[in-house]
């Protein structure tokens, strides 16, 4: 029976799952495998990368997958640009599931930056305790700056070197606005750093700092492929429905099944 391949690691990703799930879409999740705890999404799940796009073509092959989507995170562009190049190859349809990005309010204070590096530059000059809500691989960006201190949150333990006057924080949302004031309060943060990484669980520390009058560095999202896109679960559901029901319908009228039809009816 061919299934559905879902690119997660996120919210919307288990949500999805969990939604075709119960629509009896044969689904399997997959994960790179970096959280030692993920939430796992309902269904069948994999976990770990595929050996890049060629890999990822061999298992969409062997596997007999009807159509991917990439619910990845939007600072995923390298599984992003491997789905993309991996499908084209194999001719299996791809959509991409991306949650908006966030938009300035009345009140922010934000400075837009390309990249991480970019956002290190900035950060120096518009505070001295900052709070640094960025993923693992990117703290070591900031690993040379002596003049600000940083509380470090993120899932698991960033990936060294990092700046010298730290504190780590291991924690993951969603976040609550009440609880951002409260940790922006106690390490006296005068900036925060993050990523426009989008959606409700991790959007409380942007309602805090406009409270609070902090400016706030956020990384513009890398460039992502031409993958047609959708930014909701529900459209994406739609999309996969279809798909299976088209890819149930070829399978009925496949010569091999109407050869076994046959046999079965002797
Ligand atoms: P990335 O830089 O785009 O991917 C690096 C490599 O990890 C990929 O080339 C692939 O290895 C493997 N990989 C990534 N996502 C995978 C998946 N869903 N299933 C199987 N293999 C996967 O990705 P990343 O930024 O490290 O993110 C890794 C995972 O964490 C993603 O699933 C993403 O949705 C989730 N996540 C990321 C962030 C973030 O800040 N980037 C935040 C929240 C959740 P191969 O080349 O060997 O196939």
């Amino acid at each position: 029976m061919s299934a559905l391949l879902i690119l997660g690691g996120t919210a919307e990703a288990r949500e999805l799952a969990g939604a075709l799930h119960d629509r009896g879409v044969p689904v399997v999740s997959s994960l790179a495998g970096r959280v030692a705890a993920p939430r796992l999404p309902p269904g069948e799940v994999r976990i770990g990368g595929f050996g890049g796009a060629e890999g990822l073509e061999r298992w969409l092959v062997e596997h007999d997958v009807f159509a991917v989507i990439d619910a990845t995170h939007p600072f995923a562009a390298r599984m992003s640009a491997s789905a993309f190049e991996a499908c084209a190859r194999a001719g299996v349809p791809l959509l991409r599931l991306e949650r908006p990005g966030w938009r300035e309010r009345p009140g922010d204070r934000w400075h837009w930056v390309d990249d991480v590096e970019a956002a290190a530059r900035a950060v120096e000059g518009l505070g001295r305790r900052a709070l640094l809500a960025l993923g693992r691989q990117e703290v070591a960006a900031f690993a040379g700056i002596e003049s600000t201190w940083f509380l470090i949150r993120s899932v698991g333990p960033p990936d060294p070197p990092l700046p010298p006057r730290h504190e780590l924080l291991l924690d993951r949302g969603p976040f609550t606005v009440s609880g951002e004031l409260g940790v922006l309060e106690e390490h006296r943060i005068d900036v925060v750093v993050t990523r426009d990484s989008g959606g409700d669980q991790t959007a409380a520390k942007l309602d805090a700092a406009r409270e609070r009058g902090l400016p706030v560095v956020v990384v513009r999202r890398p460039s992502s492929p031409e993958a047609d896109a959708v930014t909701t679960v529900a459209e994406a559901a739609a999309w996969a429905s279809a798909r299976a029901d088209r890819a149930a319908a070829a399978e009925e009228s496949s010569p091999d099944r109407s050869c076994n039809l046959d046999r079965a009816g002797g």
